[in-house]
């Protein structure tokens, strides 16, 4: 009996906070590679939810990079703030259920009242939010006037951890870090629940994106159950990191693509490099992302973060 095959789809979701670097380009190339490896469909949507951190000029800048590297997409670019009203019906839909509740506290006093974030491996764990407005308010009008704040709108999470099977990571049991926001004291909607509602929307079925969403996902998986919707399947990739062993930033120099193409490094030498960090392709190799097609595997990607060490590999061609 033949199978029906369903075309996978995927998505690019760059943020345009600023300029692509090598970490992001890793992570676009290899969720290419996944699905055009398999003929599926590939959205693009720029997550520019975060207002005031988005610079003018920014998602043209990244559009941009991502057609220098070569890779494409299906379809036009979703912007993700002109769907505001899909992330306000699905709140709607976690009201109704009375999933979500209103909290005005600041920042620093869930700092305050949670226990100590620690340090592990230079990673600052997320702080717990120890619930304090769980039963505080009798709504959002009731909150504003006690306090004078605008309050945010939190998920009430029952659950400690939620299972899941990372198709690169292997099984997860994710910690859910307490209720977590899902609409901003500003209005906007969260990162979690926005990227939950578009992904479903665009009828994603697989997001691939480096391992420092990994713990992101547990809230997401929630979310999807929560709004009645299948999830994709995960795909977490290593991050890229420095020669101490840290994930790619500025201490490690300028890693945008702005700066490689300003010093006349070509595409293909960047797309090499990145194959070969990927165990796709031997050092030195040039080459465009349909060169890597045929021998992607998501196997043969290293299970330890690739090292960038900043000097070999990328020189401007002549
Ligand atoms: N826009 C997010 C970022 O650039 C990625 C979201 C995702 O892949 O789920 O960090
Ligand atoms: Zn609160």
């Amino acid at each position: 009996m033949e199978h029906h095959k369903i075309s996978p789809v995927g998505r690019l979701a760059p943020s345009p906070t600023g300029v692509l670097h090598l970490g992001n380009a890793r992570s676009f190339l290899m969720a290419w590679l996944s699905i055009r490896s398999r003929g599926g469909i590939l959205r693009l949507r720029i997550e520019d939810i975060d207002g005031p951190r988005v610079r003018s000029g920014a998602i043209e800048q990244t559009i941009e990079d991502l057609q220098w590297l070569g890779l494409d997409w299906d379809g036009e670019p979703e912007i993700q703030t002109e769907h505001l009203s899909r992330h306000e019906k699905a709140l709607e839909v976690l009201q109704q259920q009375r999933l979500v509740y209103p909290c005005t506290c600041s920042r620093r006093e869930v700092e305050q009242a949670a226990s100590a974030p620690h340090e592990s491996e230079g990673i600052v764990a997320e702080t717990i939010y120890p619930g304090t407005c769980r039963d505080r308010w009798q709504d959002e009008k009731h909150a504003r006037s006690e306090t004078g704040r605008d309050p945010a709108l939190r998920l009430r999470v029952m659950e400690p951890a939620v299972a899941f099977d990372d198709q690169f990571t292997g099984p997860q049991v994710g910690e859910l870090s307490g209720d977590f926001v899902v609409r901003k004291r500003d209005g906007t909607p969260s990162y979690q629940l926005a990227v939950v509602v578009d992904d479903a929307a665009a009828g994603v079925t697989e997001v691939l994106r480096a391992d420092d969403l990994l713990s992101s996902t547990p809230r997401q998986l929630l979310l999807y159950r929560h709004l009645g919707t299948a999830a994709p399947r995960f795909i977490h990739l290593p991050l890229i990191v420095g020669p101490d062993g840290r994930r790619l930033a500025k201490r490690h120099g300028d890693t945008s693509l702005a700066r490689y193409r300003r010093e006349g490094v070509s595409a293909q030498s960047l797309v090499g490099t990145l194959g070969y960090l990927s165990g796709l392709a031997d050092e030195g190799t040039c080459c465009r992302p349909e060169d890597l097609l045929d021998g992607f595997q998501l196997d043969r990607i290293p299970r330890e973060p690739s090292v960038w060490d900043g000097r070999s590999h990328l020189e401007a061609d002549d």
